[in-house]
């Protein structure tokens, strides 16, 4: 069932914003989760900042854990002219001061990190974050100049009722209230349903099509032209094999990936797919 939304554009405006999603690049944005040492997020960094993929066709970012932050930065520096950009799977909204445990934007700053994931479906669900406490971390990242990806995705009882869409719009309106921008590049979305992170079982393009539409409806109802311009990503169980018939979703612009981000091949694979 499409949304609502769909009706307050006409059929010309459609066209006008399809237009505009020719001239995307592709995100690919691996998120390490808790998983390495030094040696392999070193190791790893350099296979893809060394890789012979053309990063002016694909921008590519990578989120190790806080305590690879500056091992990969380092990495970053070292393969001079590489595209690859650096990302944190989380942030705390508050500048600095007592906070036990978390790091601000701006403690990242030397680092060059470029994008902070909030929000991911693990966050929400292992260290009880709302979509109120997302917005905050997305207008915290903002104010530093560190791109926000903002995660939305439904569980699988709201999949089975066939609610996804107004679930999705409803998460997605909460974790984005005060988020404001001026360039399209400044806010990524990633829509994943949790029924699709890690198990192996992505979604399939028939599932993504409407969600991703939805959202495209949403961010230009919010801001405007700015918002047929911002990414849109997938994550859940994507790989290789799996690239190619996802990239063919209207309105996606790349994938947030878990696992296959974890090794050189997968992740430049997928890559190589995105082309
Ligand atoms: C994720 O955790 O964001 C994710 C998409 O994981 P996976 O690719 O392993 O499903």
């Amino acid at each position: 069932m499409m949304p609502t939304l769909k009706k307050k554009f006409n059929g010309k405006q459609l066209k006008r914003y399809k237009n505009v999603q020719d001239f995307i690049k592709p995100l690919l944005a691996g998120n390490w989760k808790m998983n390495g040492n030094v040696g392999f997020w070193r190791q790893l960094t350099r296979e893809i900042a060394q890789s012979t993929l053309d990063f002016d066709t694909v921008d590519m970012m990578v989120a190790p854990p806080f305590v690879g932050v500056s091992t990969v930065s380092e990495e970053i520096s070292k393969a001079m002219g590489t595209g690859l950009a650096l990302g944190v799977q989380n942030i705390h909204h508050e500048e600095s001061g007592a906070y036990t445990g978390e790091t601000s934007p701006s403690l990242l700053k030397d680092f060059k990190v470029s994008y902070a994931i909030v929000g991911h479906s693990e966050r929400r669900e292992m260290n009880g974050e709302s979509s109120v406490d997302v917005s905050t971390k997305a207008c915290a990242s903002l104010a530093f100049g560190v791109t926000p990806i903002v995660c939305v995705g439904e569980p699988l009882d709201v999949q089975e009722a066939g609610d996804t869409e107004s679930f999705i719009l409803r998460e997605l309106a909460e974790s984005l209230r005060g988020v404001f921008i001026r360039r399209a590049d400044q806010l990524v979305i990633a829509y994943e349903p949790v029924w699709a992170i890690g198990s192996g079982k992505a979604a399939t393009p028939h599932d993504i099509a409407p969600v991703l539409l939805s959202i495209r409806h949403y961010l230009i109802s919010k801001y405007g032209d700015i918002g047929s311009g911002v990414r849109i990503l997938y994550g859940g169980s994507v790989k290789p094999e799996n690239t190619e018939e996802l990239m063919k979703v209207p309105h996606l612009n790349g994938f947030l990936v878990g696992g296959a981000a974890l090794k050189a091949e997968s992740f430049l694979g997928i890559a190589d797919k995105m082309r």
